[in-house]
Formats: C-alpha cells, sequence, structure tokens
C-alpha cells in the first residue's frame, strides 16, 4: 500500500457546497483577507441554487411603501408557527435589504421599476409585496453573480469533489476528506475553518422539486457523525405545486411566482376552492395551507385527470406569462407541449424544502464542533414549520456572509493549524469499506427509499405509517453494506451512490424520528392522528449521533422573544383556524 494515498490542500478556511450559501461565505472570508478553497460534487454553474425561481425577500417597500423590517420578521415568525429562532429572523429581516441591494450591484440584475428601484412581487402569506426577483430566474441570476465575484476574488472553486467525512477530533474540526467523482483521486483538505453548506434533504422523497444527484441529505449525514446536533429534522416543507406529469419529472416545480402572478387553483369539478381553506389569502395563503388544501381535494376524489388539480393562469395574456413567467413558460412546453398561456398546469404536492438542519449560533453559524461553522438551507432554525417563500434565497446571502466572517476570524486568532493523522487514516478507511463486489445496486434502494418517504413520511403523516417506514429503513440499511461498488469507465460514479445512499438513510431515519416525537399537527408537519397544534410542543426537537451509530432525539426550549419583538408579532394579524382542517 502507498504511503500517500491522497493529495493534500491546505487553506485558512474551507467551504463544502458551492451553491448560494458557500460561495457567499466564501467571498467574505477571502474579502477578510484569509485563503479560502470552496469544494462541491456538482458543477458549479449547476448546483441546486440554480433552481430557485421566483425571488428574494427584503423589506424595501419599493412598491408597498409601508413595508418594514419589523413587518418581515412578523411574518416569519407567524408563518413558522412560531418555532423559528427569533434573533436570527431579526438578523435575516434587518439585513436582506443590504446584501439584495449588494449581489444586485454583483450582477443579480433584478427587475427594475421605472424609477430605477428594485420591483418587488407578491409571495404567499406576506403581508406585503417584498419578493426581489430576476423573470423567474433568480436563483440562477444570484448564482451567476456570485460565480463572477469569486472569480474576480480568484477564489479556487473545485468540482466534482465529493466530501466522505469532516475531519474531527476531540470535537475540533480541521477539515474534510474528498475524493473526486471522475478518477477516484482522494484529497484532503485541511483548514482552520470549514464551512458545510452542502444543502438540504428533499430528494429523498418520491416527489421532489429537486434533480438526481442533489439535496440526498450529505450535510446532515456529514454534520451527525462530525458531532453536530440536528433540529425539527420533521419539518419538510411540502410545496403545494409541483408537476403531476410526465412521470418521469413528477414534483418538478411550478413556482410560487405563478400564483404570485394572478394564478388560480381549480378542481376537477372547476370549481375555485381556495376560498374553502382561506377566503381572505385564497392562492396567496401560506405554502404549508395551499399544499393541504391541494392534498385534499385530490384525496376526497376532486383531482385532475392524472391525479393533481389545475393551476391556470391563461387569464393573462402571453406577453405578461412570457415576461414574468419565462422558465414556467418553457418548462410546459419542453416538456408537456403545453401552452400555458392557453390551457391550465396539473399540480401536486411536493417534497421542496428542509426546514429542520444543523442547529448553529444564530449570529455566527458556528455548530458547537470547534472550527465547523454551517450556512444556507442545511441549517435549521429560521424558518420554524413553514418557511416563507423568498426566504431561503435571504438567508443564504445574509448568513452565508456571517459563516464565511466568523470562520475566518477564527482562521486569523489561530497560531497552528490542527491535523490528526490517525483521522484521516479513519477517513480513508471509511472509504475502502465501500469498494467491493457485492450483490445491491443503488439506485434501486434509493428508489426504496423515495417511496418510503413518501408513503410513510408524506405531507400527512400517522405513528403506524412513521413505524412502518422506521422497519423498512431499517431493511434498507442492510442492503447497503451489500452494495456493489467498482470504478468502471464512468468514473466513481458508484461510490458516490453509495455515500448519497448512506446520508439519505440517516437523514430519512432523523425526519421520522423527529416527526414520531412531534405528535401534534403544525404547519408543514401534519398528522391525522393528531390534528390540533399544542403548547405542548412548541420545542425544537433534536437528534444527535451516538458513538454506537444509533440516532437519539432530544428536545429543546424555544428561545423566548424579547418584549420588543413579542409586540411585532402580537400587532400582526395571525390565521389560527388551520388546526383540524384534516377533518373537513
Ligand atoms: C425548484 C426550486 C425553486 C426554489 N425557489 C426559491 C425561491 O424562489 N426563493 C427562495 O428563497 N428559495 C427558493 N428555493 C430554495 C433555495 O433555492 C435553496 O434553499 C437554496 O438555493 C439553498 O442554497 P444552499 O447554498 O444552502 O445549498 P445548495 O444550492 O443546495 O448547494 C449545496 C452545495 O453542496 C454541494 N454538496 C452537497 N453534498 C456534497 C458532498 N457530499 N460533497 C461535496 N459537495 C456537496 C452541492 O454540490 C452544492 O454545491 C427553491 C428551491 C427549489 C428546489
Amino acid at each position: 500500500m502507498n504511503a500517500v494515498r491522497h493529495k493534500t490542500n491546505i487553506s485558512n478556511v474551507l467551504v463544502i457546497g458551492s451553491g448560494g450559501a458557500g460561495l457567499r461565505a466564501a467571498i467574505e472570508a477571502k474579502l477578510s483577507g484569509v485563503e479560502v478553497t470552496v469544494i462541491g460534487k456538482r458543477k458549479k454553474e449547476d448546483v441546486h441554487t440554480v433552481l430557485a425561481a421566483g425571488g428574494i425577500n427584503a423589506s424595501f417597500g419599493n412598491v408597498d411603501p409601508k413595508d418594514s423590517w419589523q413587518q418581515h420578521f412578523a411574518d416569519t415568525m407567524i408563518e413558522g408557527y412560531h418555532l423559528s429562532e427569533p434573533k436570527m429572523v431579526e438578523l435575516m429581516a434587518k439585513e436582506a435589504p443590504g446584501l439584495v441591494e449588494e449581489i444586485d450591484q454583483w450582477g443579480a440584475n433584478f427587475a427594475k421599476l421605472e424609477n430605477g428601484k428594485i420591483d418587488q412581487r407578491y409571495f404567499g402569506a406576506h403581508t406585503y409585496r417584498r419578493t426581489c426577483y430576476s423573470g423567474d430566474y433568480t436563483g440562477r441570476s444570484i448564482l451567476k453573480a456570485l460565480i463572477k465575484k469569486a472569480k474576480e476574488l480568484k477564489i479556487p472553486i473545485y468540482d466534482s469533489q465529493y466530501v466522505t467525512e469532516l475531519l474531527v477530533h476531540n470535537n475540533l474540526c480541521f477539515g474534510a476528506m474528498a475524493f473526486d467523482i471522475n478518477n477516484g483521486e482522494r484529497t484532503v483538505f485541511l483548514a482552520d475553518s470549514t464551512i458545510l453548506a452542502a444543502g438540504g434533504h428533499t430528494r429523498i422523497w418520491r416527489k421532489s422539486s429537486s434533480r438526481r444527484n442533489e439535496n440526498s441529505g450529505d450535510a446532515f449525514y456529514l454534520g451527525l457523525k462530525a458531532g453536530c446536533k440536528l433540529k425539527d429534522m420533521e419539518l419538510v416543507q411540502f410545496h403545494p405545486t409541483g408537476m403531476v406529469v410526465p412521470e418521469e419529472i413528477a414534483g418538478t416545480l411550478v413556482t410560487e411566482a405563478v400564483r404570485g402572478e394572478g394564478g388560480h387553483l381549480i378542481n376537477g369539478k372547476g370549481e375555485r376552492y381556495m376560498a374553502k381553506y382561506d377566503a381572505d389569502r385564497m392562492e396567496l395563503s401560506t405554502r404549508d395551507r395551499v399544499a393541504m388544501a391541494n392534498y385534499l381535494e385530490i384525496a376526497e376524489g376532486r383531482g385532475s385527470k392524472n391525479g393533481g388539480v389545475y393551476l391556470d393562469i391563461s387569464h393573462k395574456s402571453k406577453e405578461f406569462i412570457i415576461q414574468k413567467l419565462p422558465r414556467m413558460y418553457r418548462q410546459f412546453l419542453d416538456t408537456l407541449m403545453l401552452d400555458i398561456s392557453k390551457e391550465p398546469m396539473e399540480v401536486a404536492p411536493t417534497a421542496h424544502y428542509s426546514m429542520g438542519g444543523i442547529e448553529v449560533d444564530p449570529e455566527t453559524h458556528n455548530t458547537g464542533v470547534e472550527g465547523l461553522f454551517a450556512a444556507g438551507e442545511c441549517t435549521g432554525g429560521l424558518h420554524g414549520a413553514n418557511r416563507l417563500g423568498g426566504n431561503s434565497l435571504a438567508e443564504i446571502l445574509i448568513f452565508g456572509k456571517r459563516a464565511g466572517h466568523h470562520a475566518s476570524q477564527r482562521s486569523l486568532s489561530l497560531d497552528i493549524q490542527y491535523r490528526s493523522k490517525q483521522v484521516i487514516r479513519e477517513a480513508h478507511a471509511n472509504i475502502d469499506r465501500f469498494l467491493k463486489h457485492g450483490d445491491q445496486v443503488a439506485r434501486p434502494l434509493q428508489r426504496e427509499l423515495r417511496n418510503i418517504m413518501w408513503e410513510h413520511c408524506g405531507v400527512v403523516r400517522t405513528e403506524d405509517k412513521l413505524e412502518e417506514g422506521l422497519r423498512r429503513i431499517e431493511k434498507l440499511k442492510i442492503s447497503v453494506k451489500l452494495l456493489d461498488v467498482r470504478p468502471d469507465s464512468e468514473g466513481f460514479e458508484d461510490l458516490m451512490l453509495a455515500f448519497d445512499l448512506e446520508g439519505a438513510i440517516m437523514a430519512a431515519e432523523a425526519t421520522i424520528l423527529g416527526a414520531k416525537a412531534r405528535k401534534e399537527s403544525r404547519g408543514a408537519h401534519q398528522r391525522a392522528d393528531y390534528i390540533d397544534t399544542h403548547k405542548e410542543h412548541e420545542v425544537n426537537y433534536t437528534i444527535r449521533l451516538e458513538a454506537n451509530r444509533k440516532l437519539v432525539l432530544g428536545k429543546e426550549k424555544l428561545k423566548p422573544l424579547t418584549d420588543e419583538l413579542r409586540s411585532l408579532v402580537d400587532d400582526t394579524d395571525e390565521i389560527t383556524d388551520f388546526e383540524g382542517m384534516l377533518l373537513e
């Protein structure tokens, strides 16, 4: 065996993930005067952030002058069903305008009003129009601007680097082990500070708005193994409108901007049914409410011909649709030859966003493992039990920047860079154990997991279904040990899929454990056997990994609101009749 089995890369700050959170973190670190390396498993131009469509929130008040950070704060807390981390929400609401203006200046090119100010559109459950946008390509515009800035700053970004392990000794993180998906070459990335920005886990449901080979829960797996705590993993947002057909891409997002721009939801009987569920806000109600409405219309037999409901914007002109919703217009023409300016779309709920995630300090985004920070969708805390559309893009810029700043400050304060050869040897062994012949292949097992999550931990959950889901997951764990993993002419994709699967299984188990503990219905977490929201569950459920690889559940009190912040929330109208919807 060769003495050296890997290349070594040394930097002050290592960023894992080249999505919006990772890039914004890297830029901040570099601007602070330290050397930074970014690695990601996908091509940087095509990471998950690129999918973000409808927009990013900032309370400029450009269209509705009454808007304020205070109102943004209150809307987020209320729609999060009071589970959000108040300090995090406050920071987001206050800092969003500055960061949105900055990214616009870096080239995100948001739509403008005639007076030159950034235009703002409605997104569901916002009191005012505060969502800034670039057509329905907002994520792409933001990502492009970040990549351009990172290039100007000469930040190295390495694609196709698959991280298998964070390198941790005595609760101190000193980097990560990765292999190149194309040729299997391993690299030990050493750093004073590491920022985990590796996204969420919604691809582990059968219907998902993510794509193949992304959002499979890697960040949660890496974080748990490193000693991080996850919180509120059961809180997964099901977006009300995913495509229904064609089957191969079922779940692909139909952006909320369609409703924001005036789209109507219609059932199979031709009724505009949102009046029954939220007569005031209709299609612009909260995501959880619209998702449940769609779910119930379909479950109770009033669905569309392919088992969805209809979303219709054909009352608007073709010109308007092409200007405001260019991606949606093309998406339906490309996949179904359907002209949405003439015919309605068929839509149904789809797994969309991980609201739970790694617990972090609200200001620094330190994880509690020394030297390890986290940012973006992989963190928990901001969105509570129901994310407001447009808040995630704000989050990745704001907390990406904060994590980058604090990670670089930590590096600047250190005299020595730590490393442990033993931990590196173990990281090699962790990869080696997969490289063997076996009688199982990863893709079918992934499909099985996605079915389990959809059937047992989907839009509506019960104790029995969750229990059965855990039993099926236990069986899957056995199959993972029998995986056949060998490099071939395509590279090391098998190995990537093996890790993806192991990570996805751990993320799935954490989610089901949280869902079992939360014996209530709150926001996106709906239990048919516990239909009410209960004060006693106004807590965060946490998950840790113990040394014996067992996931352990915990419970934490919510952080209290200051009197000033509480009065902001109290002054905003709240819809409370959501409980019991399942019975109607
Ligand atoms: C269809 C769609 C539309 C959306 N629209 C909006 C919207 O309009 N407004 C809004 O606010 N939010 C929206 N969102 C949510 C938002 O896009 C995401 O939450 C956000 O982009 C997440 O960014 P991130 O940087 O945290 O992670 P990501 O963009 O997911 O990046 C994760 C990175 O980690 C890397 N990675 C993962 N695992 C590994 C590993 N093992 N090794 C190495 N690298 C790894 C990936 O390759 C990638 O580079 C939308 C989401 C979807 C799916």
